[in-house]
């Protein structure tokens, strides 16, 4: 429908390596034949499901096709002009820094092709204020955890405003927060904004306790916070009383069978309170999708009108880690396309 597409939109959780549309991945295979990589194996079509396990595997083939600086800077440029095709006005996009001996990436070079493709796209008026929220994942411990937030210190410093904060992500039944903790205050401390995977699984209920001291400024899903979910009453009242708002990821979470169905996503019980709510693709290109489609779904399903979809998208600069400045900027172009598509 046009009308989303014509919608401007706020992108606020998308990885990098899970963004990667089918014609870039058909180029990585073709550069890669010796991997033996089908396509089938790095994207969850139409009407498929996946366990959220299997859904960690098919990262693990797309980190094998995506192993250079050549690689991430192809990669990053094609989902940031995608995004922008989308009419996504402003992203944050977000990556785990990672080191290759074989082809001879570590995570500085990593970051740096990554602010380079923004570079790039900025340079070449791609019409997208894009920003770059390093990922800290879960699976590689405590010590990984901090070395990647020292990292992430240095470019909040260096990258002209470009780097904004620090994600914790990966896969939510391995490892605890509590162990993660130290580096994520030394993160807050040093003016990283926090953007963390919440209570993705049923099983995070204690970590999620302690996460939400922190507090983080955003929850990256925050499935079972509730407690017709098997969350509590306590996780709520601390997300409301601390006003946190949560990146909601519809088509990933049902496609990777954390959610039983749309209807029961609890985008739903959020919403009805009004707290802050930001609809996000995830991973667009593992999960088919991308954000427009991501906002008719949760029109259809919910049966949002549409000025209620633009008052979605609106609110969603609020929520951006951007300075002031580029946050007025945003909503001046949202109120001069308002007359002409609403
Ligand atoms: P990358 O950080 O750009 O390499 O993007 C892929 C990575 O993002 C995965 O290896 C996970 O660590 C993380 N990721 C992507 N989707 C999810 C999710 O739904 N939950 C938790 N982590 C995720």
């Amino acid at each position: 429908d046009l009308f989303y597409r014509l919608l401007p939109k706020v992108e606020l959780h998308a990885h990098l390596n899970g963004s990667v549309s089918s014609e870039t991945m058909e180029t990585l295979i073709k550069r890669k034949p010796h991997l033996n990589i089908e396509h089938s194996m790095t994207a969850i079509r139409r009407g498929q499901r996946r366990s959220l396990d299997e859904c960690f595997q098919v990262f693990k083939v797309i980190h094998q096709l995506v192993d250079s600086e050549e690689d991430i800077l192809m990669v990053a440029k094609a989902v940031i002009q995608e995004f922008a095709a989308d009419g996504v006005k402003y992203l944050e996009l977000r990556s785990t820094p990672r080191e290759v001996t074989e082809t001879g990436l570590t995570k500085q070079r990593y970051i740096e092709t990554v602010l380079e493709a923004i570079r790039q796209c900025k340079q070449e008026e791609v019409d997208i204020d894009v920003r770059f929220i390093v990922a800290v994942d879960r699976r590689h411990g405590p010590l990984v955890a901090m070395e990647t937030v020292k990292l992430a210190e240095d470019f909040l410093l260096s990258s002209d405003g470009v780097v904004v904060g620090l994600d914790l992500s990966g896969d939510p039944t391995v490892g605890h927060g509590k162990d993660l903790l130290s580096a994520l205050e030394k993160a807050k401390n040093c003016g990283l904004k926090l953007a963390l995977h919440l209570s993705e699984v049923p099983s995070q209920r204690e970590e999620s306790e302690l996460l939400l001291n922190l507090p983080p400024d955003r929850i990256g899903h925050g499935t079972f916070l509730h407690p017709e979910f098997g969350g509590s009453d306590s996780l709520v009242d601390k997300v409301c009383k601390q006003n946190i708002p949560i990146e909601m990821c519809l088509t990933s979470n049902v496609k990777g069978q954390t959610v039983p169905s749309y209807d029961k996503h609890h985008f739903q019980y959020w919403y009805k309170r009004g707290h802050p709510c930001v609809l996000c693709t995830d991973d667009k290109g593992v999960f088919c999708t991308d954000l427009s489609q991501e906002y008719q779904l949760a029109a259809s399903t919910f049966g949002l009108t549409q000025e209620a979809v633009w008052m979605l998208s609106q609110q969603a600069i609020g929520y951006t880690f951007a300075p002031e400045p580029i946050k007025q900027r945003l909503e001046k172009k949202w109120a001069e396309l308002k007359q002409q598509i609403l």
